[in-house]
């Protein structure tokens, strides 16, 4: 059975990058009736904070990202990993290193290039009963493994093929000198122990592989499958940080994305869904193919990101878009009614997250609203001082019951060729009377949805405001 694991350090929010690795562990753990494991990795004890492991808990539940087993927390399992440091030192692919941090400085620093240090395996060739002598008197020591020479490969997953030569990779430290597991050991361990058949997670994670499949070597494990998910950059094609913006994923909450929009964007950074809509998650799940991830970056688009979430507001149950906009607006104005459904379905083809629709409802519930500077210039002031107040007798002449947008353009329409002008001249300083704004759904479609008196009461004072100025 497939078993996966997302395994973020709480060192920091869930970013974009962990979960977009998560999501994609998350797919093909679904996809293939496997499990999804949590796993805390928290034993960098100083930088870890339990408020950052339930920022991270919280992010995966907003996404909707559940899990079949876990929390486990590594931390908790450190005395498996330091055994299992033992086991390697007792069969041999392991031995203790004497060397001190001062030591290995010096001969790091007598090289020419210093940077292209690795650690030169000066006590690979200690004997065992020099070692455990040493290690009874009490000399400080870190336990190595023993890389042996030849090639580290593997078939990656989303990569393909991914070869390394032993040389590049040094005797890696598995056990500090104060007993303190590192982060490779920790991580064949629990990976191991927890069966973990696929390891999905980001490409920066790829150095850290060859290391990792020779500890399983050395234990005699056949390793799991590793797949490494390639960056995610930002608009200036560098890798994407802080730099570009928010990289937290639950912030984009407070933007007014819905998580099912974020969960659409993060799929596509990684699968090759190529939809111009919001799907379900069933829908990600039945098309997601891990032998389908993209191998190249994406491009962390957020124009893409409102698009979606656009797509969703507009496509959503009205009810659903309605109990997430009445909090906003109720937030937003504490005082005024919540428009009705009609307003609420009108003005959502064109909002790209909650917030923003909540105050485009704002005129449906209150006129006293500004008028858009630059729409305003570009008015025709005089054409309306001399053709709204006839505009407004044509509307006030349609009966209640008739007040929908057919009839409502062709009254316009009617009163403008009898005034013998354009009806943009009409439909242009009506959008700005009736929203405040220069772009808007239909106008017609929005004379309907305010409701006749509304609409006229709204036209009247743009006149009025017009004739004053
Ligand atoms: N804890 C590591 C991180 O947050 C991930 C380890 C892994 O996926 O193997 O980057």
């Amino acid at each position: 059975m497939v078993k996966v694991r997302f395994a973020p350090s709480p060192t920091g929010y869930l970013h974009i990058g962990g979960a977009r690795t998560a999501l994609i562990n998350w797919l093909h753990a679904k996809k293939t009736g496997g499990k999804f494991v949590l796993r805390v990795e928290d034993t960098d004890e100083e930088r870890s904070t339990p408020e950052m492991t339930q920022a991270i808990l919280d992010g995966l539940s907003w996404l909707g990202i559940t899990w079949d087993e876990g929390p486990h927390f590594q931390s908790h399992n450190k005395h498996i990993h330091q055994e299992l440091s033992y086991k390697m030192l007792a069969n041999g692919t392991a031995y203790r290193c004497f060397c001190s941090k001062d030591e290995l400085e010096r001969r790091k620093n007598a090289l020419a290039k210093p940077e292209e240090w690795r650690y030169d395996g000066k006590c690979r060739g200690i004997s065992k009963d020099e070692s455990d002598r040493r290690a009874l008197a009490g000399e400080f020591f870190v336990i190595r493994c023993r890389i042996p020479e030849g090639k580290i490969e593997w078939d990656d997953v989303v990569k393909g093929k991914i070869s390394f030569d032993a040389s590049q990779i040094e005797d890696l430290v598995l056990l500090r000198s104060d007993a303190s597991p590192t982060y490779n050991l920790s991580v064949v361990a629990d990976d191991y122990s927890m069966g973990i058949t696929h390891i999905i997670r980001g490409e920066d994670h790829i150095s850290n592989t060859p290391k990792q499949i020779a500890i399983y070597k050395a234990l005699g494990i056949e390793p799991p499958l590793f797949g490494h998910l390639p960056l995610i950059l930002g608009p200036d094609k560098k890798k994407l940080s802080k730099r570009h913006g928010t990289t937290s994923v639950i912030a984009y909450k407070d933007e007014g994305i819905l998580p099912l929009a974020m969960f659409n964007f993060l799929a596509s950074m990684g699968a090759s869904l190529d939809e111009n809509r919001c799907l379900t998650r069933e829908e990600i799940v039945e098309r997601f193919e891990l032998q389908k991830l993209k191998k190249s970056p994406s491009v962390f688009d957020r124009e893409r990101l409102n698009f979606l979430n656009g797509k969703l507001i507009g496509g959503m149950p009205l009810d659903e878009i309605r109990e997430l906009a009445a909090p906003a607006f109720k937030k937003l104005y504490p005082f005024l009614p919540f428009p009705d459904d009609k307003a609420v379905d009108l003005m959502r083809s064109r909002a790209r997250n909650v917030p923003e629709l909540a105050t485009t409802l704002y005129p449906f519930a209150a006129d006293d609203f500004y008028y858009d500077e630059k729409t305003l210039t570009k008015l025709n002031v005089e054409s309306v001082k001399k053709n709204f107040l006839g505009l407004i007798y044509k509307l006030s002449s349609i009966e209640d019951p008739s007040w929908n947008a057919a009839e409502i353009e062709k009254a316009l329409r009617a009163y403008a060729e009898e005034r013998g002008i354009h009806a943009k001249e009409l439909i242009h300083p009506s959008r700005l009377f009736l929203t405040g704004k220069g772009e808007s759904p239909s106008i017609f479609d929005l004379f309907e949805a305010m409701g006749k008196q509304a609409s006229l009461k709204r036209l009247e004072r743009g006149l009025n405001f017009l004739n004053a100025g």
